[in-house]
Order: structure tokens, then sequence, then C-alpha cells
């Protein structure tokens, strides 16, 4: 079974190889063509095929800046001009192709002046001034060739042959769509994108736009200056007058637009149309042409906005943010990358940890440390307590309606801010894209369905045995809320406890894991910023494993504290609970899980199978919910190991940023060890590997066990990775007692064709949760979720957040006089 898994993925492999390959075969044999054309053309041809390759590198690096962005750059005639014109002044001196360099350097050259003049202008405002800035040029050449040195028109001295200057043109035809297609997919092509619509989307990209602008606008007007001077000899007169004709850059961006702008072979396209077009007809009926050209324009603004390659550019330019995003996600810290000094969040001020330490945050994916983040000690946590404490009043006071909009604003911003968001779950986390925007998508509903909570905290009018009496039982926000989150669902399980603690009326100090400190704590607190919680309402601070458990000391004791609401492993939930204990504080715990799936042999094995391989290995079993345990009766057992198989070996492992991927990588290496040590520990004692078992860098195969018996780790102790044991069991009543063998009870599931008697056999199990009919992997805003047992104390979600963040209290109001015994 093992091995035709690894043939379906070695075969899916190979598939994808050859498809990449099949492209680059295509455009080397094309290249071959396009080359050996002037050996084997008549002149005709090879002259007006001379023609296009120059429009082909005009219009494509027009589009290399003007495209992607909002500013629309007139000046390709002068960028085009000043190289063709270079010839004729160089001409003689300078070998053809050093004047090409020579081209290229003057187009630069003249770019830098107009970019820096007008690089603040957009839209017609950068148009019409690079237009005037090049008739500047233009007129500057012409007079003084008139008026200086008499030489208007100058002979071109080179005598270079058509085919060689076919071959310059090809080359730089190629380099300009080569450019255009290696800078869209660089981090310079998205900014460049975003700089379209909102240069501070593009600095959250790590880059400096105003740099972007000027050296993409450089190569841009380079290209178009070494198409120029590649052109020139091609008459053997230069004239200023069609050098630095106007005409040029109308007809180069309407090659461009026809064309479309979205993708590089759109301009290729739009000047091969156009080209031969004005070849045709600019030779033959001059003014024709002029009419024609005038009618295309109206046509392309009008009726092709998009260009005839870009018919869905507003959707491609998407997915080309969306592509270049995840791309980058490995390794471009977004938003943060930028702030080179991460900071802690108190009272409503980003500030350093005092002792000015910082602990590094590393992407799971590269092991590499992508930025560091402040680590506080238990002073800072205290100061952080303190601020927290001293907005609690205030914060608790306010009408329903307006803290309800604060959070509100909040889910806007987050929906807002979901590229970034998944972006930071893959980069900190490994997150595969279904997981980082399963999370990011459902913490919107999340943060939404807690604001609603702020009109629901009511409480009871209830009746007296004294009369005259009438008893009010209220719910009163607990104070400050201490919110201590993992690092396997950092957004959801931070904020289903931030958004209805905050929602409730209470102030919030979140400790985020040392793992995610960006994803569990800095964002979260960047969103709260934005949407508008007053100072000290949320403060979030970082801190390192060193320090944690001073940090963790202050975040349960400290006097202000109402209820800590941890979620972690058992052990550690143990101990903070011990601790809370002691000094009589509230806590809501969030534990580890050992969830078993149950499949009855009346159960649909599609649906067993489907449930299991989601259930056991999203998130590379990473979920406190993780079906770990199949318990599947008998007659099922082979089948549903078997198609279990087949589907695991078809999961592609690796980079979670590619859209094909399915297991990503262990969030840390102590993690990965742990995993390969219990399945060792497995193996050892006499498990059987159905398939899976092995580490690959910082990924885990998906694996199958079975003969899983309680001397084993994995058998009773959470493993927390993609690694399930497979247990045929006789019969339900066996099933139900291995299910409640374990010293957890978060989540289970039972698979049947008999709904009733599904629903039956789930009471009989000890877990929190239990779905029919499902997998053991499931969550909505307004469920109560928790465990029992080693998961956990207390709930989350809808009613049971507010009895979890908030208190009842009694208060009654004597409305007669009332007689007491010491009365007289
Ligand atoms: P963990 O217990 O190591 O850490 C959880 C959090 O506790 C982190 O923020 C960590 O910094 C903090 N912490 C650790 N020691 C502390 C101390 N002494 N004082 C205060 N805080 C301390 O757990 P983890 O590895 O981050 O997360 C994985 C575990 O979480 C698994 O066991 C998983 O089952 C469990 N989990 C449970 C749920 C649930 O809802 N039941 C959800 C997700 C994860």
């Amino acid at each position: 079974m093992a091995w035709s898994g690894r043939a379906a993925r070695l075969g899916h492999r190979t598939r994808r190889a050859l498809r990449g390959k099949r492209a680059w075969v295509w455009a080397a044999a094309l290249l071959v063509a396009l080359a050996i054309f002037p050996t084997v053309a008549p002149v005709y041809h090879v002259a007006l095929a001379l023609a296009l390759l120059a429009d082909v590198a005009l219009a494509s690096a027009w589009t290399l800046f003007s495209g992607p962005t909002r500013y629309l750059s007139l000046a390709a005639a002068a960028f085009y001009g000043v190289g063709a014109y270079g010839n004729a002044l160089l001409g003689g001196r300078l070998g053809w192709s050093a004047s090409i360099g020579a081209g290229a350097a003057a187009g630069a050259l003249l770019s830098l002046p107009v970019g820096l003049l007008a690089l603040r202008l957009r839209g017609p405002y950068f148009a019409i001034l690079t237009f005037g800035l090049s008739e500047l040029v233009r007129h500057t050449v012409i007079w003084y060739e008139s008026n200086v040195t008499g030489t208007v028109g100058r002979v071109t001295v080179l005598p270079v042959e058509r085919r060689t200057i076919y071959w310059g043109l090809l080359a730089i035809a190629v380099a300009a769509v080569v450019a255009a297609m290696l800078v869209r997919r660089s981090r310079w092509g998205l900014a460049l994108v975003a700089i379209g619509g909102d240069e501070e989307r593009a600095e959250v990209l790590g880059v400096r736009p105003t740099g972007v602008k000027v050296a993409v606008f450089a190569l841009s007007a380079a290209l178009m200056g070494a198409t120029g001077a590649a052109i020139a000899p091609r008459w053997t007169y230069i004239d200023p007058l069609i050098a630095f004709n106007p005409l040029i850059s109308f007809q180069v961006i309407i090659m461009a637009l026809l064309g479309g702008v979205s993708r590089p072979a759109g301009p290729v396209v739009g000047a091969l149309v156009l080209g031969l077009l004005s070849e045709i007809f600019l030779l033959q009926f001059r003014y024709a042409y002029m009419i024609v050209l005038g009618v295309v324009l109206i046509l392309v603004v009008l009726g092709l906005p998009h260009g005839i390659m870009g018919w869905r550019a507003e959707e491609r330019t998407e997915e080309l943010v969306r592509r270049l995003r995840w791309a980058l996600a490995r390794r471009i810290p977004r938003r943060f990358a930028m702030r080179r000094r991460h900071q802690l969040f108190i009272n409503g001020e980003w500030q350093d940890a005092p002792s000015g330490r910082t602990f590094p945050d590393v992407n799971p994916a590269t092991g590499e440390a992508f930025t560091r983040i402040p680590a506080a000690d238990a002073e800072t946590a205290r100061r952080a307590m303190d601020a927290a404490e001293r907005a609690r009043a205030e914060w608790s006071e306010l009408l329903p309606a307006v803290r309800a909009g604060v959070v509100l604003k909040a889910a806007q911003i987050w929906e807002r801010r979901s590229d970034d968001l998944q972006a930071m779950l893959t980069t900190e986390t490994g997150a595969v894209r279904a997981k980082a925007a399963f999370e990011v998508g459902y913490c919107a509903e999340l943060i939404r369905h807690a604001a609603a909570l702020t009109y629901q905290a009511s409480g009871e009018v209830a009746p007296s045995n004294v009369s005259g009496k009438i008893n009010y039982f209220v719910r009163k926000p607990v104070g400050v809320v201490s919110v201590i989150s993992p690092w396997n669902f950092p957004y959801i399980l931070t904020l289903r406890a931030v958004a209805p603690a905050l929602a409730l009326g209470n102030t919030v100090v979140l400790k985020p894991s040392e793992e995610t400190p960006l994803a569990g704590g800095l964002m979260v607190a960047e969103v709260f910023e934005e949407a508008g919680v007053p100072p000290g309402v949320l403060n979030v601070i970082t801190c390192s494993r060193e320090d944690v458990e001073a940090v963790g000391d202050v975040m349960v004791t400290h006097p202000a504290v109402g209820v800590v609401s941890f979620t972690g492993s058992t052990a550690t939930g143990r101990r903070l609970a011990e601790k809370a204990g002691r000094h009589l504080k509230r806590i809501v715990l969030e534990l580890g899980g050992k969830s078993p799936i149950i499949v009855l042999e009346d159960a649909d094995l599609d649906l067993a199978v489907s449930a299991a391989a989601f259930g056991g290995f999203f998130h590379q079993g990473q979920i406190c919910m993780a079906a770990t345990r199949l318990l599947v009766e008998h007659s099922l057992a082979d089948a549903l190991a078997a198609q279990l198989v087949e589907k695991l070996g078809t999961l592609k492992m690796g980079d979670p940023s590619d859209p094909q991927t399915a297991i990503g990588p262990i969030t840390s290496p102590t993690q990965l060890a742990k995993i390969q040590a219990h399945v060792d520990d497995a193996v050892a004692k006499g498990a059987k590997v159905l398939i899976g078992g092995r580490s690959r860098g910082p990924y885990f195969e998906p694996t199958l066990l079975t003969n899983v018996t309680p001397q084993m780790r994995c058998y009773y102790e959470e493993t927390f990775g993609p690694v399930v044991a497979l247990t045929p069991v006789k019969n339900a009543d066996e099933a139900i007692r291995l299910a409640n063998d374990t010293p957890y009870g978060l989540s289970a599931a039972i698979i049947t064709g008999d709904p009733k008697r599904g629903m039956a056999l789930a009471e009989r199990i000890q877990s929190g949760i239990v779905h029919v009919n499902d997998s053991t992997v499931h969550d909505e805003p307004h469920a109560p979720f928790g465990g029992i047992k080693g998961s956990g104390l207390g709930r989350h979600g809808g009613r049971a957040a507010i009895e979890s963040f908030t208190e009842i209290r009694w208060i009654s109001l004597q409305t007669e006089r009332r007689h007491y015994p010491f009365d007289r």
C-alpha cells in the first residue's frame, strides 16, 4: 500500500516537472525559429519583422513600469529618441553594439530627472509631465541641431547589416519580456502593483516604494533607449523629428493597452497586432492610418480596458498579488519586517522591552530567524497588568453599542488585512494555504460573533421572600483577563478569548506563544489598535521561553486578574491551575487531546476515509482535536486502512506557500523530534507502519500506524503531529471502551449509517465534544468548546464565553421599609 502511495506521488511530481519543462521547450524552439528567420526569409519580411521586434521591445519595456502602476509615462518617444539619436551623434566613434549600451544608459539617465521630478504625481499628472519633459528634450535637440551645430539630420555612418540589427533587436525584445516577467514575479513586481493602488501597501512588502519606482522606471527607459539605438541604422539618416516623434509614445501605449498590461504576453500581442497594422497602413495610407490609430485608441480605451489578452485583468491582478504574497510569505515577514524593531503593546503605546533583550522568530519551513521579538520580563508584565487595571472601569462602562462598534471595526480590518494575516501564518507557523485561509476567515466570524455578545450579558430579575425586595442577578465583567495562547492556531485560539473578553467589558493582557509572537499577539494588537481600542484595554507582551515562567506567574497571580484563559498543553495548564488555585483566581483551561474516530461497520467508507484524513492530518495533525485514534470495526478495518494509505500517498508535502501543498512543516524542531521519538518508540515495541514514519527536513511524513498498544508512548500521550493509530475493534462496545481509555476528553467522532445509534453512543463517550458523521476537528463561534478530564476546565464560545468572562452579582432593591429583628 505504501508503495502504491509513493508511486502515485512520484507520478504526480514527474507530471508536474514535465508540464513545467514543456513551456521551456516551446520557448527555446520559438527562439531558435526567430533567430534563424532572417537567414531564410525574404528581405521585406525581415524588415517587417525587425520593425515588429522594435515594437515588442518598446511596448514590453513601457508596460514594465507603467503597466502595473498608475504612473502612465508618455516619455517613450524621448527614451527611444535619445537612444536613436545617440547613434547619430556618436556614429563612428562607437561601434553599433557599444552604441546600444550607450542608448540604454542615455534612456536610463534621462528617466532619472523625469522620475525625480514627477514621481510624486500619478495618473494623468504623471502622463502630462513626462510628456512635457520629453517634448522639452525633443525641442532642445532640434533647436541645438538647427541653431548651434547646423547639422539637422545626421548621417549614421554605421553600416550594420539588417540581420545583425534583427538579432540585436530580438535580444532586446526578449530582454524586455523577460524583465517584465522577472519583475512581476519578484517582490518589486508586487510592490509596483501595490503602488498602483496604495503605496503604504508596497511598504508592507518590505521595499521602499520610491526606490522601486525609480529603478523600474529607469530599467524601462534603458530598454527603450537600447531599442532606439539598435534600430537607428535601419535608416541611414536620422531626423530628430522622426527620432523624437511623439506619435511613437502614443503608438507604444496603444500597443500595450491593446494587448493588455496584466501579463507579459499582453504587450507582445498588442505590438504584433498594431505593428502589423501600422506597417501596412502607414506605408500605404498615411492619413487612413492615423484615423485607424485613433479609432483603435478609442476602442481600446472604451471597449477593451484590459486589452485583448487581459479579459479578466482585475482578477488576474488580484491573483498575481495573491501568488506573489504567498511566494514572498516564506521570505518576507510582511509589515513586521518593515518595523525593524518589533515592540510590545502596552497602554496603547508600542514600546521596547525595558531590558532591550529580544528573541528570534523562526520560519519553520526554512529554519531561518526572520525577525527578532522583544523579550518582556515579569516587571513588564506587571506594567501591562497595571495598565489594563487602570483602563478597566472606563471601558466596562461604555455603552454596549460603542464596544460592539470597536469590535466590529476590528472584524472589518481583519478582513481587509486577510492577505497579510494569512501570509504571516505561513511564515511563522508553516501553515499551508488552505489552513491559513480557513483560520483567517473563521476569525472574522469569531470577532463578529463576539461583538454581538455585548448585548447578551443579561441577568435576571428574581422573586424574593422579603416583601418589597427586588432581586437582580446581573452579569459584570471580571476585570482583567489574562490570555495565554498556543502556536498551532494562533489567531483563533487568541481571538476566541480576546474578542469576547473585550466585548463583554473586560480589559486584556495577552501573552502569545513564543513560537507565534506576531500571529498570536502583535498582529492582533495592530488590528485592535486600528479599530480604536482605548489605551490599556488590550495589552500584548511577548516573551522568550526563559522568561515565560516569571511572566506567566504575573499573568496568573497579579491582583488585577479576574480570569485566566489558557490554551496549551495539559502539563502547563496543570501548573498554572495550581498557581491559580493558590491565589483563588478563576481559570479556563483548554488543553491537549487524544481524540478518537469510531467507524462502525455500517459507515460510509468514503466519508470515514475523508474524515480520518482531514481529522488526523490537517495542519500536520497539530490540532488539539486531531483524530489520532481510528477505532474501526473489523469488517471495515482493512479497506479503510488501504484507502487511507492511498489518500495519504497523494498528499503533497513541502513548501507551505505552494497552493498544491497539503502537508507543511512541523512548527518547531523540538516538536519534530518528539513526533519521531513517539513513532520510533511505537515501532520498537511492535507497531506496524502502514505509511510514513520518517521526518524529512522540517517535515514529517503523514504516518498511519497499526498494532499500537498501551505500552507505547503514543497510545496515551499526545503526539501533536501527523501520526494516527488504527485499531480494529470487535464491536461498538469495545470502540467506546477504547475511546474512553485516555486521560483526555476533548473531541470525538462516530461514523455510522445509523444516526440514531450514533447519537446514543455519543452520550457514552467521555468527551467535551462528539460529532456524529463528521470528523473530530470542528468548531463554531457560538458553540461551547472545551474538554473534560485532562483536556481542560471551562468553555469558550457563545454563551459559554459570557459565563467565562463575566461574573454574576446579586444586587437587590428594597422598595419598602424592611423590619429587622432589632427593630422594636
Ligand atoms: P504550551 O503549553 O507549551 O504553551 C502554551 C502557552 O503557554 C504558550 O503561550 C507558552 O508560552 C505558555 N507557557 C508555557 N509555560 C508557561 C508557564 N510556566 N507560565 C505561563 N505560560 C506558559 O503548549 P503549546 O506547545 O504552545 O501548544 C500545544 C498544546 O496546546 C497541545 O497540547 C495542544 O493540544 C494544546 N491545545 C489545546 C487546545 C484546546 O482548545 N484544547 C487548542 C490548541 C492547542
